[in-house]
């Protein structure tokens, strides 16, 4: 990417930042100290009329400029790499979060649809599982099929699956041409051969599919920001768990630090990475001085059909964010035993003995219209436990 003044510019996507007057100010300071520091121009996009009046108000001038959405900033960016760097810095946008699309079991009832989800990681969306209606519940929430990358089956019951062959015809039929990657069991390549050999749909785009091993833990999925790996479930059939783990964070840069010291901010990537910076008179700052510890890097386990073991526990230790079905009230332990269910109450009693931070209760048995007994049981093991409601994003 080029500029054609020669500095270097950075675009910030304001889309999930809270409309706060608090976070606006702040954003304004560092929008501002930003822009004199590279030299370059600052994109805001998606700015909500509060903020843009605010950041207008207090800092706006010509380095900061305000564009309507990330499409028309595209033609303003010239150095993702430096945006990138300074997303790190900011703490904005780096999004971790989850929408649920369904959070039905076996039958959608009460207008709640059979499992999906959406994990949005700093705008690359991940689907799991995709039952009946899944593209539907897509196009409700806002969200285009074809900015999905990866989908992930947990297993082959309809409820987690029936909805795939038509989100991947319609994908077809609307000229997809980037690759689609699938993960799940072997058969579901079988599955969906035969649809489309029976339809004699030959798709526009490549599916890739990459079958999981039902038994063996392992990494399905990896880049430089984020892991995805699947543990064994035990369920009526073969079926397995997601972990999505984000990869190492950068410290944090103290802006007034180095900018005081002068430090030419090409050194900044590597202060971030932990080294030191030592001045041309051989004056050594430690990183330390210079920078704060990385955040904590984040997780979200994804625990979908399955009868209580302690055989997974292992692979969902510490989630920042648990999904964990809970078919049924704990009064109905024996039923969900017999069709390899979990209880809202074990599902908050995992949650404790795995030391996740927030439990998210899903999978919900046709029998329950009120979901609230569900929450107020399995927060009995586990305080901090919310229902996954279709359309509400979760953060993690
Ligand atoms: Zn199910
Ligand atoms: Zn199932």
């Amino acid at each position: 990417m080029r500029n054609t003044i020669g500095q270097r510019n950075i675009v910030l996507d304001m889309i999930h930042v809270q409309k706060t007057d608090e976070v606006g100010i702040r954003l304004g300071i560092l929008a501002h100290r930003l822009c004199q520091s590279v030299g370059g121009v600052f994109i805001l996009v998606n700015l909500c009329p509060k903020l843009m009046d605010m950041v207008r108000v207090s800092h706006l001038d010509k380095s900061i400029k305000i564009a309507p959405s990330l499409k028309v900033a595209e033609d303003l960016i010239f150095a993702h790499e430096l945006e990138s760097e300074y997303r790190g810095q900011l703490k904005i946008n780096m999004k971790f979060e989850v929408l649920i699309l369904g959070n039905s079991s076996a039958t959608p009832m009460f207008d709640r649809h059979p499992t999906s989800q959406v994990l949005n990681f700093n705008e690359q969306l991940f689907l799991i599982d995709c039952g009946e209606g899944t593209q539907m519940q897509l196009s409700r929430y806002g969200i285009k099929s074809n900015r999905l990358g990866h989908i992930f089956i947990s297993h082959l019951h309809g409820d987690h699956y029936l909805g795939l062959v038509g989100l991947l015809s319609s994908m077809h039929l609307v000229g997809r041409k980037s690759d689609l990657h699938l993960y799940g069991p072997a058969a579901l390549k079988e599955i969906l051969d035969i649809q489309f050999l029976h339809s004699e749909t030959v798709l526009r785009y490549n599916l890739i599919f990459h079958p999981i091993s039902p038994d063996e833990p392992g990494v399905i999925f990896e880049n430089r920001t984020m892991k995805v790996s699947t543990f064994p479930l035990t369920h009526r059939i073969a079926c397995t768990g997601f972990r999505f783990d984000e990869g190492p964070r950068a410290r944090t840069l103290l802006g007034d630090v180095v900018q005081a010291l002068n430090i030419p901010t090409v050194y900044y990537p590597a202060i971030k990475k932990g080294m030191d910076y030592v001045d041309e008179n051989g004056n050594v700052y430690p990183a330390d001085q210079l920078s704060l510890p990385a955040p904590k890097s984040r997780s979200y386990v994804y625990c979908s059909d399955t009868v209580r073991t302690a055989d997974y526990l292992p692979y969902v230790q510490h989630a920042d964010l648990m999904y964990h079905e809970s078919t049924f009230l704990h009064d109905m332990v024996d039923r969900a035993k017999e069709t390899f269910h979990t209880t809202a109450l074990e599902a908050g009693e995992i949650a404790k003995e795995t030391h996740a931070k927030k439990l998210l209760l899903g999978h919900y048995s046709a029998r329950y219209r009120d979901l609230n007994p569900l929450l107020e049981e399995a927060r009995t093991a586990f305080p901090d436990t919310e229902l996954s409601i279709e359309g509400k994003w979760f953060s993690v």
